[in-house]
Order: C-alpha cells, then sequence, then structure tokens
C-alpha cells in the first residue's frame, strides 16, 4: 500500500463543494475537515436506528448500544489498548482531561507535585491549576529551551512527590512532536502518566501499551472525526481507583435516596447521554484511517512538512517574518526531520511593524486558511517573547500546491506599506493609547488607616492593569527588576505616554501608581513629578521588600531615561 493524497482528498466533500473550489485549507491543528464516510454514518445513525442507549429494550435501543459498544472496541485496537473497557467516550480532549485533573487529585496529598510542560495547551493546564488550588498541590513545568520543553532534563523534574505527570505528545503551536518512547523511562514508574494525544493521533498510529502510558487522550475532530466526541484511554488498574466525575444516569448500579453504587469503568466516567451520532462518526472515522497506509502518510505528510519549512525559511530571508520552527528532537536538540507534526508558526521580526493578524486577513481574502494567536499556549508564546503568531498546520489532503499558494501570498503582501516603528512591535495586542488611570487618585491609598489595607488597596489597582504580552520583547525589558517588567514609551504632541507589563501582583499596583504620576505628562511636567518623595509620603517604601524597592527605583529610572 502506499499513499495518495490526491485520492485521500477527494474523500472530502468540503474540498468538492464549488464555494471551496479555491480554498486552501491550512487550520488542520484548529480542527480537520471530515470525509464522506463520517458524514454517512452520521447521516445512518439519525435515519435508521436513532434510539437511546443501553436502556431501552427495543430493536432501535440494541442497535444504538451494539454500535457504541463496537465502536469503543475500534478506539481499544485504535490506540493498542489491553480491552475496550479501557476506553471512555468525553465530549473531547478538555473534558477528558477535567475528567482526570478532578478524579486523579482528589487522591492526592497537600504538597504533591503535578509535572507539566510550559508549552502545554490551555486545555492541559487550567484543570491542573484549578484542582492545585482545590487540593493544595504544587504544579512544576519542565522548562523550555529553544521554543521546546528541554526532554532531556525531564528526569531532573520528578520529584520524589511527583505524583502525576502531564504532557502534551505534540505542540499544537509550534508542532514539535514529544518523544513520547522514552518518556516512561524519564519519569519512572511511580507517576501516573497522562498523554495529550489531540495534535498527534491524525498523524501517527500511537501504542499505549508499548509507550507505557496511564492515560491518554484525543478529540475526534482533529483526526477527521466529529465534534463533540474524542476518546480517553485508561490503563484498567487506574480506572479502578479513579473516581467518578459527573454523576447521573448510566453511570450508577443501585440508587437510593441517600447514596448510589457506581458502575465499573467505563460506564462509570460517562454519565448521561452521550453524543451517540458523534460516537458513529468516530467509527467510521477509525475505519476511514485504519484503510489508509497510515506509514506512508506519515512518511508523506513530513515531506511536505518540510517543503513548508524550507519555503518559508526562504520567504523569512526576503520578508520580516521569522519562522519558530521546532524540528526533531534528537540528543537533546531539535533539527530537521519528521518530529513535527505539520506545523510552522511565523512571528514577524521585532521593529518590523507588520501585524499577524493583518497577514492573516491577507491570507484569507486569498482564500487562504490560517490561525493567527497565541494558540491556547499563551505561557508559551510569553516564554518566546511573541505576541500573536501566525501558524499553518497541515493534514493529509494537503499538498505542495497548497504551500505554494501560502507563499506567494505571503510574498505578495505590501511589505513596502510597513512602516517599522521599534516600539511598536507585534503591536496587534499591545494597546495605545495606554489605560486610563485617571479616575483613581493617590489619595486613595493614602487615606487607607493601616499598611494592610494600603496594600490591598495597591493589589486592587493591580487588577487594572491589563496583560499585554506583546510587550515582552528584550528590548523593552527593565533591567534591575527580580520579576520581569516590560515597559513601552511614546511621545505624543510633546506628552510622554506608557504601556506597562508583569506579572507581579505587587509590580502591577506599583505600575499603576507610576502610570498616575508619570504618564501623559510634557517634559517640564515630568520634571516637576518627585516620584520618590510621593513613594516615601504613602508609606510603602518602609514596607516592602529590599527587591522590590529597588524594583520601583529600576521602574522610576527607566521611565525617566525613556523620556529623555
Ligand atoms: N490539547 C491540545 C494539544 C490541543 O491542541 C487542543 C485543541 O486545540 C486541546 C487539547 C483541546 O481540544 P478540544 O478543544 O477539542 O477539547
Amino acid at each position: 500500500m502506499s499513499f495518495d493524497n490526491a485520492a485521500f482528498k477527494q474523500q472530502f466533500p468540503l474540498f468538492q463543494h464549488p464555494e471551496n473550489a479555491a480554498l486552501v485549507y491550512l487550520d488542520n491543528a484548529a480542527t480537520t475537515q471530515r470525509p464522506q464516510c463520517v458524514i454517512d454514518a452520521m447521516v445512518d445513525f439519525y435515519s435508521r436506528f436513532n434510539a437511546n442507549t443501553h436502556r431501552s429494550s427495543h430493536r432501535l435501543a440494541r442497535q444504538a448500544t451494539a454500535m457504541v459498544e463496537r465502536v469503543r472496541g475500534q478506539a481499544a485496537a485504535f490506540v493498542n489498548a489491553a480491552g475496550s473497557d479501557e476506553i471512555i467516550f468525553t465530549r473531547g480532549a478538555t473534558e477528558a482531561l477535567n475528567l482526570l485533573a478532578a478524579g486523579l487529585c482528589a487522591n492526592l496529598q497537600p504538597g504533591d507535585e503535578i509535572l507539566l510542560s510550559a508549552a502545554e495547551h490551555h486545555a492541559n493546564l487550567v484543570p491542573w491549576q484549578m484542582a492545585a488550588e482545590r487540593y493544595q498541590l504544587k504544579l512544576r513545568f519542565v522548562p523550555l529551551a529553544n521554543g521546546a520543553p528541554a526532554w532531556e532534563r525531564l528526569p531532573e523534574c520528578v520529584s520524589e512527590r511527583t505524583r502525576i505527570v502531564s504532557l502534551t505528545a505534540a505542540s499544537n503551536a509550534l508542532g514539535f512532536a514529544t518523544p513520547l518512547a522514552g518518556l516512561r523511562a524519564a519519569v519512572g514508574n511511580d507517576v501516573v502518566l497522562i498523554v495529550d494525544a489531540s495534535q498527534r493521533l491524525a498523524h501517527e498510529t500511537l501504542d499505549v501499551q508499548a509507550l507505557g502510558i496511564d492515560f491518554l487522550l484525543g478529540s475526534a475532530h482533529k483526526f477527521y472525526g466529529p465534534t463533540g466526541i474524542g476518546l480517553l484511554y485508561g490503563r484498567r488498574r487506574q480506572l479502578q481507583s479513579l473516581p467518578p466525575w459527573q454523576g447521573g444516569g448510566e453511570m450508577i448500579t443501585r440508587v437510593t435516596l441517600e447514596s448510589s453504587d457506581y458502575a465499573e469503568a467505563p460506564h462509570r466516567f460517562e454519565a448521561g447521554t452521550s453524543s451517540l451520532a458523534a460516537i458513529a462518526g468516530l467509527g467510521a472515522c477509525l475505519e476511514f484511517l485504519q484503510g489508509q497506509d497510515r506509514a506512508a502518510m506519515q512518511r508523506y505528510e513530513s515531506h511536505l512538512c518540510r517543503y513548508l519549512h524550507t519555503e518559508l525559511q526562504q520567504l523569512c530571508l526576503q520578508r520580516p517574518l521569522r519562522l519558530l520552527t521546532a524540528f526533531r528532537y534528537n540528543e537533546g536538540r531539535y533539527s530537521e526531520g519528521r518530529d513535527n507534526v505539520g506545523i510552522a508558526a511565523l512571528a514577524p521580526m521585532p521593529g518590523c511593524g507588520v501585524a499577524m493578524a493583518d497577514l492573516g486577513h491577507w491570507l484569507d481574502e486569498h482564500d487562504i486558511a490560517v490561525r493567527v494567536g497565541h494558540h491556547c499556549a499563551e505561557p508559551l508564546s510569553v516564554e518566546l517573547g511573541v505576541g500573536a503568531t501566525l501558524r499553518v498546520s497541515l493534514a493529509g489532503y494537503n499538498n505542495r500546491a497548497d504551500v505554494d499558494a501560502l507563499v506567494a501570498a505571503l510574498a505578495s503582501y505590501p511589505w513596502d506599506e510597513v512602516s517599522a516603528t521599534a516600539a511598536d512591535v507585534e503591536r496587534e495586542d499591545a494597546v495605545w493609547p495606554a489605560e486610563d488611570f485617571s479616575s483613581l487618585s493617590l489619595s486613595d491609598l493614602r487615606d487607607q488607616g493601616s499598611w494592610q489595607k494600603r496594600y490591598r488597596q495597591l493589589t486592587r489597582w493591580a487588577g487594572l492593569l491589563q496583560p499585554k504580552p506583546a510587550l515582552r520583547l528584550d528590548a523593552n525589558r527593565v533591567p534591575g527588576c527580580e520579576s520581569p517588567v516590560w515597559i513601552v514609551h511614546r511621545c505624543v504632541e510633546g506628552r510622554h505616554q506608557y504601556l506597562i507589563d508583569t506579572d507581579s501582583r505587587v509590580l502591577q499596583g506599583l505600575a499603576v501608581l507610576l502610570l498616575l504620576l508619570l504618564n501623559d505628562r510634557t517634559g517640564a511636567e515630568l520634571a516637576t513629578v518627585d516620584v520618590e518623595a510621593q513613594f516615601a509620603e504613602l508609606g510603602l517604601e518602609k514596607y516592602l521588600s529590599e527587591s522590590r524597592n529597588n524594583g520601583f527605583r529600576a521602574l522610576v529610572d527607566f521611565m525617566r531615561a525613556r523620556a529623555s
């Protein structure tokens, strides 16, 4: 067998529709298109044997139940689970991760640790943050190196308190594929190992048993299946000790007014009626994938990915763009190759003044679908010092003509009209004019009766400072602050204006104070403001730590230096 891209694409009706004759679809990491067989299976369910499952005794209900359990078996085979009882149907990856975070963390002790990477999708971050807060757990992160987690440092990130390791199998923002084969050995046998395979299942066959994974999950819509359905694999012995997440019908064996007995896995985790037509579509999708020569398909996609990167790299030599590439991971480094699931992310060169959102619109006008943003991986874009990126993501139906169309459209952008102003770098997120704090007054702070009240007032002010990730470039970083702070300055009609961003709550409050004192003033006015005296008068100096005081002085110096 081999992989025939044209024949593959032919099976997707969306590309045959007259409206989409010229469409170049390169937003597959957000969602893939569906082949006709998936659509047919869903229509067939509704038009032939629609009924609720596991409950009624009539023929249609039996047919629907048999379909669901058959698809469960297909899903088990898809990831090589030991049995279909290890497959739970969820609404998608997000729901699966919420189920795991809620269930697994309930069994942990305060101070226990959960290890994630700094490149996770928000779906593999926020549920753990919520559980950590609830159960007083600690989150740790595999640090980044060169824009990807430093996998060789994984063993040293696992401590004796680490209970759960939950990692993405591939970055949705940059495309690097996590080296799954060495994961279990790197984290040891005493932790629960979870793999978020959302971005990997469309491109590669994974074997949960060979990889020693405890839980693996993904959303069907990212591998040619319907929306609203995902699969969660759970190793049998892990599922046995996992408490149920949602309560309701179908997940119980007996209910009294006081208490209930829960069903065995997987039904214990499937409260209520599932998205049955979507399960039918998932079954057709798994059959469809099984019908492909997946190794040949993966080779085809790898070559196309390399072509995409090479062409974009060329373009970046001629246009003020940079490719945030993440290639093959080998002995501690990423180099060129196939360990990228088909994603390329472009960012503007610092100072070029082009907004990625404008490029996205430009491509849309050429009927080329890409995505611009931080791709639900905001901590990663902050770490990389980029605001929004333009993400191109491939699937099996893409081809070189798609890449050529993309590159030609990007090359034809009216680059000459892009005016470069260094401070306005990546300004789509940076919001001039600066926030208006004119309704605040220093007396709001001064009149607080005690230091504690003043501190509380300062943290209330901190909440008014909007996050501005686009500012986070080295050029904007204030030297001498223990916590990172970024400041951008501009002068409009003789008035000095500033944007400030920082994660530190105290510094955010102090930033608002500084903006009150210094923002939108002329040079002459600035010369009359004695910030230090005001600071001392507010009584802040003696209560803040030495490093915070130094940080505050560094901010003032930086702002004054920019103004002069
Ligand atoms: N994890 C990763 C790596 C993803 O890319 C996504 C979606 O983009 C998700 C989780 C969440 O998937 P869903 O929105 O289908 O639940």
